[in-house]
């Protein structure tokens, strides 16, 4: 009676175990091996070009937060210049309204990294050429078509089970 009530659920289990002793790994060792994400991903950190901005102001403006502070003011040649732009990355919520505002359309970017941490809250306030883009900050291709083009395709998980490691 004991073994007809437990015995199937327990070879059961067992067969289940001895199957996936078989299957090919599906977890990502992380760090030494990473996934791609989204070619849109909404990444930790803004990146501005100082280079085509116009200092319109309008990012700050469209900023849910209020957390990107901008002072501008006028050149010799009477255009607007960005004296100091800071944007504080422990507010920001990576919404984009910023990147969507932006009337020159490549003059802020959100980034492509997500791995972004400090041991201090003061370091998430970043300014001026902490904003640039960097070889270690690449930006994303959210709202940029463009840029999206050019990123790796996103690792799916689906990819993976099925067809073997994408990034072989
Ligand atoms: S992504 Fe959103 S919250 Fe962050 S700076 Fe831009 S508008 Fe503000
Ligand atoms: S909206 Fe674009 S052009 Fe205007 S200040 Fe912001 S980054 Fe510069």
């Amino acid at each position: 009676m004991g073994f007809r009530r437990y015995g199937n659920g327990i070879a059961k289990g067992m067969a289940l175990t001895f199957k996936h002793l078989f299957r090919k790994p599906i977890t990502t060792q992380y760090p030494e091996e990473r996934l791609n994400v989204s070619r849109r991903t909404r990444g930790t950190q803004i990146i501005w070009n100082r280079d085509t901005c116009i200092a319109c102001s309008a990012c700050a403006r469209a900023c849910p937060i209020g957390c990107i502070d901008m002072s501008t003011s006028r050149g010799e040649d009477k255009k607007l210049k960005v004296d100091n732009i800071t944007i504080d990355f422990g507010l920001c919520i990576f919404c984009g309204l910023c990147v969507e505002a932006c009337p020159v359309g490549n003059a802020i970017f959100l980034s492509y990294n997500w791995e972004y941490a400090e041991y201090q809250r003061s370091k998430l306030v970043l300014s001026n050429d902490e904003l640039l883009y960097s070889n270690t900050k690449q930006v994303s291709g959210y709202y940029h078509p463009d840029v999206e083009k050019t990123l790796p395709e996103q690792t799916l998980l689906v990819n993976r089970t099925n067809r073997g490691k994408p990034w072989d």
